[in-house]
């Protein structure tokens, strides 16, 4: 029997939904819904990194706010591979959509880094993940998926065919077309000829390399470009990028055994990831390649290569430890050869530019991918996706991972190839796209998809709020009034203290101490009033603008004040 409510739907099939809550308009944290009738499918979960002014930020990741109660609609997660920022935001987000069963899959490598990592947060539920591999077929509620292989510079990533009631969909993933890719099989393009033979109804293509012309470095040019530094180097090569970036990492380890260098592992995302990736398979590494730091002096610095987090200047990675003279047992050396091996990401220019001037200036030598062809190179530059788009000839064309300017690049690409102008979508994080076999509709309203941001443990604590202060601190710094106040009397016993950080040099500033202080006993005594209940809120706030005004016209700074009245 039919009911009456599946005849309904008969006749108006439903729009397929489509919903970022990541990846659109920024570098990083992709993650994207699709939902049918009510049924979801995740499509990754990443973070992405802090930009330069979120002081003490450690990631920023999705905003889960509309998977909220939804956790039984959600029919399963699939993962593209194992860069973090697809995958990043597991340990976060996964109270918010875990159920019992959840159906999960990743291709082998991807599975790996995603459980190596869970490893640091004991306290979650074991993950399950299912692997699957090029040419896997699944059934997921209404979606239909089938994984293929995609090159980048990681092994093992896949790129989605996802069948569903209104049309086929592909989903690239990060890719490059590389005919000479490391540890990896070329692009298999009469694969991709046959999805394109079943109909794609819409093409959700990268977007990160839409800007740049031409195609991207093969994997083994980049060898090359980096074998050329080995050949020259006379000290250490210390080489920092992304702990996830595993070809790179193959490139410096095969690069090092054929020069006759030993390894050392710097870092512990770095060391947890090749430990993994070396596990599975994915990493060639020699016996006797990789000795501890301890053992390194034992060996002349022209034997060394040091592998190591921090090409994009981040505070607490390697590198920066070891330019700042903060690493226990890494000092830079003036025969030193540093390559930042990947690319920046867009926000992050200033501080590399930073690392880089620091390194220069200690006297090391510093490969960077201006001078040298030595970047991540991991996705498809203009001639590529133009090739993508001729082979898939979608319907709809959606740029997805980048910054806008880069997702409008790749559009504009999309209409040279014949797509209609009409059928391009260009999408925010949060909106909600609703497409049917012949049109789409963007609702802008959408779904909450603002910063998340992740602090030590703490997830989501630190708002804007939390932010805006740690501006201020680091800004002009603190100013703590202590005042003890006699409760009897109402009048400030003795002087009060001042504790200050960041703002003026104490000792050098004792009249304006002196002059603060009389201020504050004034303040305290007028505000406190005679007799009756005092309202110790009303007097802090006075304290607070009264001393800020004095403060600002005295040196035209604005330190945090904390004003801390103690009743005795
Ligand atoms: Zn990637």
């Amino acid at each position: 029997m039919i009911s009456s409510k599946q005849v309904h739907q008969a006749q108006h099939p439903q729009n397929l939904k489509i919903i970022p809550l990541g990846g659109l308009g920024e570098v990083g944290r992709n993650m994207t819904l699709l939902e049918y009738n009510g049924a979801i499918l995740i499509m990754d979960v990443g973070f992405r990194m802090p930009e330069e002014d979120m002081p003490g930020i450690d990631y920023i990741i999705p905003n889960s706010e509309y998977l909220k109660n939804k956790q039984k609609n959600i029919e399963g997660v699939i993962f593209t591979h194992g860069h973090y920022d697809h995958i990043g935001a597991v340990p976060y987000l996964i109270k918010d959509i875990w159920t019992p069963g959840l159906p999960i899959f990743a291709s082998p490598l991807t599975k790996g880094i995603i459980l190596k990592r869970q490893e640091e947060f004991p306290e979650q539920p074991k993950l399950k993940i299912e692997e699957v591999k090029d040419g896997s077929k699944i059934k997921l509620g209404p979606f239909g998926i089938e994984f293929f292989s995609q090159n980048h510079n990681i092994p093992d990533n896949l790129g989605f065919f996802i069948e569903t009631p209104i049309g086929n969909i592909i989903n690239t993933s990060d890719f490059k077309f590389d005919e000479n890719p490391i540890n990896d099989k070329p692009t298999d393009f009469r694969k991709l000829e046959e999805f394109s033979k079943r109909g794609v109804l819409l093409l959700m293509s990268d977007s990160t390399g839409a800007e740049q012309e031409g195609h991207s470095l093969s994997e083994q040019d980049i060898s090359q470009n980096l074998e050329e530094i080995f050949q020259k180097s006379k000290g250490r090569i210390i080489s920092a990028t992304f702990a996830s970036l595993i070809n790179r990492i193959q490139q410096i380890i095969t690069l090092s055994e054929k020069y006759n260098r030993k390894v050392v592992i710097e870092g512990y995302s770095m060391k947890s990831n090749i430990e993994i990736t070396r596990e599975l398979g994915y990493l060639k590494v020699g016996k006797g390649t990789i000795i501890s730091s301890k053992e390194m002096d034992s060996y002349p610095d022209s034997r060394i290569t040091i592998i190591c987090t921090g090409a994009q200047g981040e505070g607490s990675a390697v590198l920066m430890r070891i330019t700042q003279k903060e690493h226990p047992r890494v000092q830079l050396r003036k025969t030193d050869d540093i390559i930042l091996s990947s690319s920046v990401i867009p926000g992050n220019e200033r501080t590399v530019q930073i690392l880089k001037d620091d390194i220069l200036r200690q006297g090391a030598k510093v490969f960077h991918y201006k001078m040298m062809d030595i970047h991540a190179g991991g996705h498809a530059q203009i001639e590529e996706l133009k090739l993508m788009i001729g082979i898939m000839k979608p319907f709809f064309f959606m740029p997805i991972h980048g910054q806008y300017s880069m997702l409008i690049a790749n559009s504009q690409l999309a209409e040279e190839m014949g797509v209609a102008k009409e059928n391009i979508i260009v999408a925010e994080n949060g909106q909600i796209i609703e497409l049917s076999k012949d049109k789409f509709s963007i609702d802008k309203k959408g779904v909450d998809s603002s910063y998340i941001m992740v602090d030590g443990v703490g997830i989501g604590d630190v708002g804007e709020v939390v932010l805006r202060d740690r501006h201020v601190l680091a800004k002009d710094g603190m100013f703590v009034i202590v005042a003890i106040i006699d409760r009897m009397t109402g009048r400030v016993k003795g002087s009060p203290d001042i504790i200050s950080r960041g703002f003026v040099y104490l000792k050098e500033s004792k009249d304006l101490l002196k002059e603060t202080r009389k201020k504050v006993i004034t303040i305290v005594n007028h505000s406190v009033g005679s007799g009756g209940v005092v309202n110790w809120v009303y007097v802090k706030d006075e304290i607070r603008d009264k001393i800020g005004q004095f403060l600002f016209s005295k040196t035209k700074r604005r330190p945090m004040i904390l004003p801390v009245v103690i009743e005795v």
